[in-house]
């Protein structure tokens, strides 16, 4: 979970704190965490937590979990805007091992398995009429219109042709879709690709065809805007065949349906292919079975509470059932269809709305049905234990320690350069350094700037970036710090090279981490010893330590960086004063206080 302090880069965190007035620092926390976990994130103490969870009318213990709204609550009150993190990487992998042991599980007992409605999944390039085919679809859907028409959006909707479903994720795009995936979701079971008819095959059609195709799911072309006297199918039709998709009437196997989306051409057609698709995949399921499902949305209803959408992915979900979602759980209190229709209960590849969490699980997180409360209970434990050891990432600081617990047997790294003639020679190099304990193997080197889809697969395979004369892309640094990946940046090979070997052997030099403790507001000025002045403050956050290092903002600039000489409350020294409290600071060579100014104290430490 979210432990800036810990994992991340102590010395960016620093940065973000430096305030004039206490203006809210910015947080990312996840859609649910105990009340430790918010702790650490917030660099309080559990007590703090709870004390503050009680001002908001929650009773909590340390290990209580607590949904993103009362955290987001509980941070505003110390001084934090919270931000929803967008959970990725390590959660989503225990979460893929996860969604696999079931579907294991269930592979096991065959019986009782049953024809289920295939569920689909639209991609394609921008701007050629995903989310206009979805609506197409979705007008045609004759059940919906006789239970009133579509009210709601939940992420998921079915449509009914001739007494088979079909059951369609509203969100298109292969970035959802991958997204989903990477937490082991992979509960596409149709991929539909809309190709602009007058566009043609664009560098998206070409992705969302890798992605479909790692996904290993079937593709159905949706030939779209052949309404357009621009429309070209036949070009198209060379342009999928060049990337792989060889249409029926070319010899292949690939099935293309034109439409138009915008006239409302095709669209049963396209339907009874994905239905002819779907018979041919053989999709089964076990109503009878527990139910498992993935979220697909998930949010925070003012009078519902925490409210989920959810699709079942097998097995029937009903009405008084206890259920575990990743680190939530409840009792299902009750449960809406895609149309709006409360139901009892809903059987393999239903989308539906469920209420009774305890709190908001986050999207693409694994829906698992649990016998009793106690079992719920012990398996959000178990997850817990699981994700916190998970939560370890290696770095070279830590490489030696981990190799010494055994905990490590190879040393996986990307590797960026500048020019992809540095690539060979540099991996080369480093791969010598492979031990009889320890294995040092590149498993990707490619030149440019470090993305985030290098620190992805860095998450993915435990492993450590190094980049050699290039840098990291924003969005890669931030994914970096909050997952604890190492990113090492050289300009000379050697320093590389030697920097690993070192690792290896647990001789890297210490470097020096800056560890933010705590901020303070002037609300006061007292006349001091020698014309000094005393800065009257109020703790904000965190702690204010004799001997801490501290940095002086006014107006949000820096104006000077000294250490506390001394601290007192009322006529006593102290060693250290904790958030809330006031007290009078002493500085070293700095007295020029103004009422406003805003003291961050921090500590240098040397990290191994
Ligand atoms: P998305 O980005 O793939 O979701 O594309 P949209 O569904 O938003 O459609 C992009 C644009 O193409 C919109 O202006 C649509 O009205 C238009 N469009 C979508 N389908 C058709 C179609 O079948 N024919 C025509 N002429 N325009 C379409």
């Amino acid at each position: 979970m979210v432990s800036p302090g810990k994992t991340g880069n102590p010395a960016g965190q620093a940065g973000n704190s430096a305030g004039g007035r206490p203006a809210l620092k910015p947080i990312e926390l996840p859609g649910a965490m105990s009340v430790k976990q918010l702790a650490d994130s917030l660099r309080v103490t559990p007590v703090d937590i709870i004390k503050q969870l009680m001002r908001l009318g929650i009773m909590a213990n340390i290990n209580q979990i607590v949904d993103y709204q009362s955290a987001a609550n509980v941070a505003a009150s110390l001084g934090y805007e919270a931000h929803l993190k967008a959970e990725s990487g390590r959660k989503a992998a225990s979460a893929v091992k996860e969604m696999r042991k079931q579907q294991l599980d269930q592979n096991k007992q065959q019986v009782g398995l049953k024809s289920r409605p295939p569920i689909v999944t639209v991609m394609g390039h921008v701007d050629h009429g995903k989310t206009r085919l979805l609506d197409a679809i979705r007008r045609t859907n004759v059940v919906a219109s006789e239970a009133g028409g579509i009210t709601q959006h939940i992420g998921a909707y079915q449509v009914d042709i001739n007494g088979q479903k079909i059951t369609f994720l509203d969100t298109p795009g292969h970035q959802a879709f991958t997204a989903m995936r990477a937490r082991g979701a992979q509960i596409t079971d149709i991929a539909i690709l809309v190709v602009a008819a007058d566009d043609g095959v664009m560098p998206q059609t070409l992705e969302a065809i890798d992605h479909a195709k790692a996904a290993g799911v079937p593709i159905v072309v949706a030939l779209n805007k052949i309404d357009k006297p621009e429309a070209n199918p036949d070009r198209v039709k060379q342009q999928l065949a060049e990337a792989g998709l060889v249409v029926e009437e070319w010899g292949g196997d690939t099935i293309c349906v034109p439409v138009s989306a915008r006239e409302n051409k095709g669209i049963s057609d396209l339907l009874e292919n994905i239905l002819l698709v779907a018979e041919m995949e053989d999709l089964k399921g076990d109503p009878n079975r527990q139910a498992s499902g993935v979220v697909l949305e998930a949010k925070l209803d003012k009078t519902k509470g925490p409210v989920a959408t959810v699709l079942v992915h097998d097995g029937t979900l009903r009405v008084g059932e206890v259920i575990v979602i990743g680190t939530s759980w409840g009792r299902l209190k009750a449960m809406y269809s895609d149309s709006g229709k409360q139901i009892k209960k809903a059987g393999p590849s239903s989308p539906v709305e469920i209420l009774g969490l305890n709190s908001v699980p986050p999207a693409g997180e694994i829906l698992t049905a649990a016998s009793s409360e106690q079992q719920a209970k012990a398996i959000i434990e178990k997850r817990m234990q699981e994700q916190e050891e998970a939560s370890r990432a290696i770095s070279l600081a830590n490489l030696f320690e981990q190799l010494s617990a055994g905990k490590v047997k190879e040393l996986a790294i990307i590797l960026k350069t500048d020019v992809q003639g540095s690539i060979e020679p540099i991996k080369a190099s480093l791969e010598q350094l492979s031990t009889d304990e320890v294995k040092v193997r590149v498993i990707r080197g490619s030149s440019g700037s470090i993305t985030e889809s290098d620190v992805l697969l860095a998450i993915a395979s435990k492993g450590i970036i190094m980049g050699f004369n290039t840098d990291a892309e924003p969005g890669a640094r931030h994914l970096a710090e909050n997952e604890g990946i190492s990113i090492r940046r050289y300009n000379v090979i050697y320093g590389m090279i030697d920097d690993v070997g070192k690792a290896l052997k647990g001789m890297l030099a210490p470097v020096e981490v800056e560890v933010v403790e705590g901020r303070a507001e002037i609300i006061a000025i007292f006349p001091g010893a020698k014309g000094s002045k005393i800065g009257g403050v109020r703790i904000l956050e965190g702690k204010a330590a004799r001997g801490s290092s501290v940095r002086v903002f006014r107006k949000d600039k820096q104006i000077n960086q000294t250490t506390i000489e001394s601290l007192r409350r009322f006529k006593d020294d102290v060693r250290e004063v904790a958030a809330g409290f006031e007290a009078g600071i002493v500085l070293k060579d700095f007295s020029d206080f103004q009422v406003g100014d805003v003291l961050q104290f921090f500590k240098i430490q040397q990290v191994a």
